[in-house]
Order: structure tokens, then C-alpha cells, then sequence
């Protein structure tokens, strides 16, 4: 599903009307809304408007997706500057990255404009949105930064039964118009290959989605069956590149990590990666690695947000990772992958549930991953506490392509960003 820009109707001529979109005048097919009179707000795409909107909910998109004009660069640093230019043309490297990493101030502001400007120019005005569907909290893992790790006894855990996940993944495309889904659980083998594999057919007998997987770490053979049964995707964070950290906060080996990542590749599935942001001991080097990481290993999607301390596990004194430095990956990571699908991450909007997504937004973010996991289960998926969920969104209800024309053209979009870095 995606959200445009909304346009004001300035006058209306039969079957046509000129649009006036936040910054230009746009000739819009309106025979689908004939009624449309001047004054009017609507939501267009490729020319064809396609909804009607209230002032008040086209003002709240507008606040989200219309962006702020660039700063004045005579007011700048002079290197911050040069590597702002640079980062137009070529890659940037490691100092760098940590330079906008560190940046401050007017600096900093101009890094999410530069950001945000690029997005734009790139993946122009719209934004998708995603669903997540959070399917087992039980886990065997334990890793410390994580609130279903096996040892917090401190969480009722759960399971969905196979049917209610079809049931509910199936209504979330037919329904709502999601095109992309995430299953995601602990490591729970409860489901074996085969349950996963009946869940996925099931799924993709009954509707057109991308399913991507985020179930951590499963053998060759299940991510092939998976595979080939319908699974798009595979969300799976290298959590940190360096070795050490990781060895600290994880239960497994580093390198097994990476090869995860190198065969689900192969397999040919879309891949989400990237690294969690204020884990105790990390420093902004590890952060401008991770951006390299997750640059050399193609992803079509960056999964990157900061730590939130959860009580029951080792780090639960330790403090949040910071919302300023999670905003500059963002920004920063849009200049390296100028076409990279980036979500808003849940863990940033629990940090700022009043402006977490908008700042994401104006830092370069250009998707939103919506929670679909029954109430009654989604307070105990506790990765970390008091999580940000938002049901029955303004977003989610104005959010279009809702056709089939939408499933291609995310398809096209994931495929981009592996073949245009
Ligand atoms: N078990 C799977 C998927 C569920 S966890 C896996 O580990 O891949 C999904 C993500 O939640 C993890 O990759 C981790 O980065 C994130 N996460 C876990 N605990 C967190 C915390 N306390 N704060 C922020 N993110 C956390
Ligand atoms: Fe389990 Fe994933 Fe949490 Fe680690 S991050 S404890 S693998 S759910």
C-alpha cells in the first residue's frame, strides 16, 4: 500500500481538474470521483484521482510527507560541505560516514534535508506501508539486549495456530490492501519446515503478497522450502558488524550470521538487514561499518532502530539507544543507497510516539510498518516494553494502490535497489 501527497481541486472541467499540489499545478483525472467540486481535497496517483479526503487528515499526510527547502550551504562547515557534494557522486567511505554521523546543529539539519531531498528525487512522494505479523514469542535464543530471550520468565508466551496466521495475513491483503507482510516470531522450532511451508501456500493460494520471513536462524533447506513455497523476503538483522560486540550481546557465532545472509541471498530472496542502534559498548565507527555492511551486502531493505532497554533481561539498566543518532543512520544510509526502501522502525516511535515518525520521514525514511498481530497477543510479543502500536491508522485508511498495479510496481522498486545502489 502507498500514500501520496493530497492535492486542493482549484477548478474542474468535465472529467478533468486542476490539482494544486503543494508546490505545482497538476492536470488530475477525476471520472472517478465525479462529484469533485473546486476547494475540494483529493489523492491522486499517475494523474487519476483516486480519493477524497478530509482538510484536516490532507493536512496531517502533508505534515508527514512535504519536505522543508535545503539549508543555505555558505552557512555550513566547509568539509561537511564537500562530503554533502560528494555523497551525489560516489560512495562515501568510513570517515566520511562517521563525519554526518557526529554531525550537530545546522549541520545536522542540513544532513536530514540533503537526506530527505534525495528520497524524494529518487523514490519521489510516496510512502508504503508495510504490516508486521508477530506470530510466537517463544524463542531459544538468548540474546541480552531482548525481552523474549529464553531465560526472562518474566512474559507470558504464545503461539498463533497456523490457520489464524493464514486467517489473518489473508485478511490484511484482501481487506486493508497490504501488499508486503512480515511473519516474524522468536526462534521457536515448534513451527517445523513443513508447518511453514502449509502456512506460506496457504497465504499465497489466497492472495498476492510479498511474505517475508523473519523467524532468525533456520537451516539452508528450510529457507529453500520456504522459498519455494512463496516467501519474497527475509528480514534478518546482522545486529551489529563488529565481531567482538556481537559475541557479547548474541548466543551465535558472528561468521554463521553473515553465511545466513549470503545463502538466503542465493535462494534469491528480497533481503531486510542492519544493525540495532545504541547497543551498551557500540561506538559511531560501528555504526558507519554497519551502514557499510548492510551497502555491501545489497539489501533491498534496511531494518535498522534503536536498543530499548527491557527489564527481565541482562541489559534492562542500560540506557535507549539515542533518537538523534538513529535519525542520522537514517539520513546517512539514505545518501549511501539513495533508493533503499527504509522503514520507520516500531522502537523509534516508542521512543517518540508524538514525533518519532514524522522526523524519521524528514530524515530520508520512506516506508511505515504497521503492527497487525491480535491485540490479545501483541502485549506479550515484549522484545522490549510499552511498544508504539497504532490501530486503524489515517495512513493505513488513506494509503492507496490498493490494486494489483501496486504489487508490481513494489516488485519493480525491491529489484531496483539491488541493481542500482
Ligand atoms: N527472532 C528473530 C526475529 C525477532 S527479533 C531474530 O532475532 O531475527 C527482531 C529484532 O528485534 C531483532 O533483530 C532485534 O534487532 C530487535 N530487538 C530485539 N530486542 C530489542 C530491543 N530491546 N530494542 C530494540 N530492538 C530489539
Ligand atoms: Fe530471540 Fe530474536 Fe529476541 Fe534474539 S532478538 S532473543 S533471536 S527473538
Amino acid at each position: 500500500m502507498c500514500l501520496t501527497i493530497p492535492g486542493q481541486v482549484i477548478r474542474c472541467s468535465g472529467s478533468k481538474a486542476i490539482v494544486w499540489q503543494y508546490d505545482r499545478a497538476m492536470e488530475v483525472d477525476i471520472s472517478l470521483l465525479p462529484d469533485t467540486k473546486p476547494g475540494d481535497w483529493i489523492l491522486y496517483i499517475s494523474s487519476m484521482a483516486i480519493k477524497r479526503i478530509d482538510k484536516k487528515d490532507a493536512d496531517e499526510i502533508m505534515e508527514l510527507l512535504v519536505s522543508k527547502p535545503p539549508i543555505e550551504m555558505g552557512l555550513l562547515d566547509s568539509r561537511f560541505v564537500w562530503i554533502i557534494k560528494e555523497s551525489r557522486v560516489r560512495d562515501l567511505k568510513r570517515d566520511e560516514l562517521i563525519y554526518l554521523l557526529n554531525s550537530e546543529g545546522l549541520e545536522k539539519e542540513a544532513l536530514f534535508r540533503e537526506a530527505e531531498i534525495t528520497r524524494k528525487a529518487y523514490i519521489r512522494d510516496f510512502i508504503c506501508v508495510h504490516g508486521i505479523i508477530e506470530f510466537s514469542n517463544y524463542c531459544r535464543n538468548n540474546c541480552k539486549y531482548c525481552g523474549l530471550r529464553r531465560d526472562n520468565t518474566n512474559i507470558k508466551r504464545y503461539r498463533m495456530e497456523v490457520n489464524d496466521i493464514v486467517d489473518l495475513a489473508v485478511d490484511s491483503v484482501n481487506g486493508k490492501g497490504y501488499k508486503l507482510l512480515v511473519l516474524q516470531s522468536g526462534e521457536d522450532l515448534y513451527y517445523t519446515k513443513d508447518m511453514l511451508v502449509d502456512m506460506i501456500k496457504k497465504i499465497k493460494s489466497k492472495c498476492r503478497v510479498f511474505i517475508f520471513m523473519s523467524i532468525g536462524d533456520r537451516d539452508y533447506e528450510t529457507y529453500k522450502s520456504l522459498r519455494e513455497a512463496g516467501a519474497s523476503g527475509v528480514l534478518y538483522r546482522f545486529e551489529t558488524s563488529n565481531k567482538e560486540l556481537f559475541s557479547q550481546v548474541h548466543d551465535k557465532d558472528f561468521s554463521r550470521r553473515f553465511e545466513h545472509l549470503r545463502f538466503i541471498k542465493e535462494l534469491g530472496y528480497f533481503i531486510a538487514s542492519g544493525s540495532l542502534i545504541g547497543l551498551p559498548g557500540q561506538t559511531t565507527g560501528d555504526l558507519a561499518e554497519d551502514l557499510l555492511t548492510v551497502k555491501g551486502l545489497s539489501v533491498n531493505m534496511i531494518s535498522m532502530g534503536p536498543f530499548v532497554p527491557c527489564e527481565g533481561t541482562p541489559f534492562g539498566n542500560e540506557p535507549s539507544g539515542s533518537i538523534d543518532i538513529s535519525l542520522k543512520m537514517i539520513s546517512v544510509a539514505r545518501l549511501l543507497m539513495k533508493k533503499i526502501r527504509i522503514p520507520v522502525v516500531t522502537a523509534l516511535e516508542t521512543l517518540d510516539s508524538v514525533n518519532g515518525r514524522r522526523l524519521a520521514m524528514r530524515a530520508g525514511a520512506n516506508a511505515l510498518m504497521f503492527n497487525l498481530t491480535p491485540e490479545e497477543y501483541c502485549r506479550d510479543y515484549k522484545i522490549y516494553p510499552d511498544r508504539f502500536i497504532e490501530r486503524n491508522s489515517l495512513l493505513e485508511k488513506y494509503a492507496l494502490f490498493k490494486n494489483d498495479g501496486s504489487y508490481e510496481m513494489l516488485e519493480k522498486r525491491l529489484q531496483e535497489v539491488t541493481n542500482v545502489t
